[in-house]
């Protein structure tokens, strides 16, 4: 029987380099499946449908919700974003891990619903770095900016309702840290029941 893939649900205030995170943690480890959001938002420049995100009209999300396509959806800095169901479920049938890169609202609405996924929010080494990032990155208009920082500092009274806090002060690291709770989450005995069963019922043919 394949184990079920464990869901990774990974927030953190926008322009925290939760991304960037996602890509490094995708490249390095092909067991793990990156759920495609749908969003009403308009494509940045680079950005690709049915890479970055699948960009969907208004009605066009508001007949996925209708008809239970989407595992949570939020509207955030006006727009809508969605996590389509159908994959991430078949994913995590087939034994691969899935990481959800959503705001806090979609995560705790998947948290509800999933109590065996893994919560991680990733917070910057400070607000004034974060404001910098965001103000480097560029793709934004100073409003949007604006709001996207107030924004992030309340956003982090939400913090405590995830399972780990990861600290982005360099990509390769908070990569690794992820990585290392993936690892360690593979391990808890709750997820492990099966592999104790089988031993259990296993006959001993070692010295009698
Ligand atoms: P951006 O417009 O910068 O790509 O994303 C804005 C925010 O929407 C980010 O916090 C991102 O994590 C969140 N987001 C992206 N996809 C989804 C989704 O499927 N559901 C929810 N609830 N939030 C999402």
């Amino acid at each position: 029987m394949t184990q079920q893939g464990i869901l990774i649900v990974i927030s953190g205030p926008s322009g925290t380099g939760k991304g960037t995170i996602c890509r490094e943690l995708l490249r390095s480890n092909p067991r793990l499946k990156y759920s495609i959001s749908a969003t009403t938002r308009l494509p940045r420049v680079g950005e690709v449908d049915g890479v970055n995100y699948l960009f969907t009209g208004k009605e066009q999300f508001k007949t996925m919700i209708d008809n239970g396509e989407l595992l949570e959806w939020a509207e955030v800095y006006g727009n809508f974003y969605g996590t389509p169901r159908r994959y991430v479920l078949d994913q995590l049938h087939s034994g691969f891990d899935v990481v959800l890169e959503i705001d806090t609202q979609g995560a705790m609405k998947v948290k509800d619903n999933f109590s065996q996924g893994v919560y991680v929010y990733v917070v910057p080494p400070s607000l004034d770095e974060l404001a910098d990032r965001i103000y480097k990155r560029g793709t934004d208009s100073p409003e949007v900016i604006k709001n996207r920082l107030h924004c992030a500092s309340s956003e982090l009274k939400l913090a405590h309702n995830y399972h780990y806090i990861v600290v982005n002060d360099q990509v390769a690291a908070a990569v690794q840290r992820i990585e290392t709770i993936i690892t360690a989450e593979k391990y808890r005995a709750e997820r492990n029941t099966d592999l104790i069963d089988s031993l259990y019922r296993s006959k001993c043919i070692g010295k009698p």
